[in-house]
């Protein structure tokens, strides 16, 4: 038994090409057998070696002696009358996460988990609640995008979003080969300007995701629009302080938008929109605000529509462009509490080039 078996799965495409190749030398193979294999980790996802009936059946042996395609379980499928679908996947540890498709259209979006459990604790979330667990690697998360591409029939994603569990920003190292995978043609090959990274505002994080040469999305939950309310929903504020966030967030070279779950009676009244306008015209930031999801936090209520209009009006009024998003998988979602199946409203910047 070999000790440590290589997961094609952890790599970006680029990697699993040099260790493809090379295993495919040592075979005495030619080198298009590589490019075959490559095609199988994400283009066309094989369930195992076995499935890759392209490859003569001793090859596919030999591969399986030397690599792994970890898969992850499904556990739960769930279907909202509004056509979002929510995935439990089950890990080889026992952990779960969740995967979220959300169908508009012809877009198809996928809410992606980049932790099991969070550290974070945000007052209102579910996750939060929870507590951290681990670090999702490469292939659990890019794996759920792999997950749903192999189900009869697949579900194939367009727009990805990293507001399932977790902090991607916390996580790095993990997240920055996945959005390779997912922005690579040999990968998903999905438009980076259609990956959105959402953030407690993670600060080296955020300098990091600017220093890719992609168009990467980044979403910002800002909540509150000042540090002593902050403080009170989002504990990492100590760390992370809101001037700070929107430093960083008037430093990144691309729009950012802003996140802000309306809390009734805790963070929506006039005095709040002013604020939150305020900040979001420092770094020209766009603003969507989120109805509370029900079953989220323990001692919140949702900002009845009409306020949620009210406070959109307010910050639209101050010339800073804003969005309510649209609730999507109410009688499904929550089921967990904590997996936030809200879409991406429908937005100017999604569709501008
Ligand atoms: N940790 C990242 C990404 C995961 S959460 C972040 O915080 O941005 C994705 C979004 O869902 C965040 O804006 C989060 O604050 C929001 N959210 C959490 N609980 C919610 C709830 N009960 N209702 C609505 N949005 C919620």
């Amino acid at each position: 038994m070999s000790a440590s078996l290589t997961n094609l799965l952890d790599l970006c495409p680029a990697d699993a090409r040099s260790a493809l190749l090379t295993a495919m030398a040592e075979l005495r193979q030619p080198s298009y057998r590589a490019e075959q294999v490559v095609r199988r980790l994400w283009i066309n996802p094989a369930r195992d070696f076995d499935d890759m009936s392209e490859l003569p059946a001793a090859l596919r042996n030999e591969l399986a002696a030397r690599f792994v395609l970890p898969r992850l379980t499904l556990a739960v499928r769930q279907t909202s009358t509004d056509g979002t679908e929510k995935f439990l996947f089950t890990m080889a540890d026992g952990q779960s996460i969740e995967t979220v498709a959300i169908p508009d259209g012809d877009r198809m979006t996928f809410c992606i988990s980049s932790q099991a459990g969070c550290a974070l604790a945000c007052a209102f979330c579910a996750t939060g609640a929870m507590g951290f667990q681990r670090n999702l690697s490469v292939h659990e998360i890019a794996g759920q995008v792999r997950e749903l591409a192999m189900l009869v029939p697949p579900v194939r994603a367009t727009n990805i979003v990293f507001m399932g569990m977790g902090e991607p920003l916390m996580n790095w190292r993990a997240v920055s080969p996945t959005l390779t995978i997912l922005n690579s043609p040999e990968g998903f090959g999905i438009g980076a300007r259609h990956i959105t990274v959402s953030t407690v505002g993670v600060l080296p994080g955020i300098v990091s995701l600017g220093q890719r040469p992609e168009q990467f999305r980044l979403a910002i939950s800002i909540h509150a629009p000042n540090d002593e309310l902050r403080q009170e929903l989002m504990p990492v504020n100590t760390k992370f302080p809101l001037a700070d966030v929107i430093d960083a967030a008037a430093a990144f070279d691309r729009r950012v938008t802003f996140e802000y779950v309306m809390l009734g009676g805790v963070n929506d009244k006039r005095v709040h929109a002013d604020e939150l306008a305020s900040l979001a015209r420092d770094c020209k930031a766009f603003v969507n605000l989120i109805p509370l999801h029900p079953g989220g936090g323990l001692g919140f209520h949702p900002t009845p529509r009409d306020g949620i209009h009210q406070f959109a009006n307010w910050i639209r009024d101050t010339g800073v462009e804003v969005a309510i998003r649209r609730s999507r998988g109410l009688d499904i979602s929550a089921a967990c509490g904590q997996l936030r199946v809200e879409k991406i409203g429908r937005r100017r910047e999604l569709t501008a080039s």
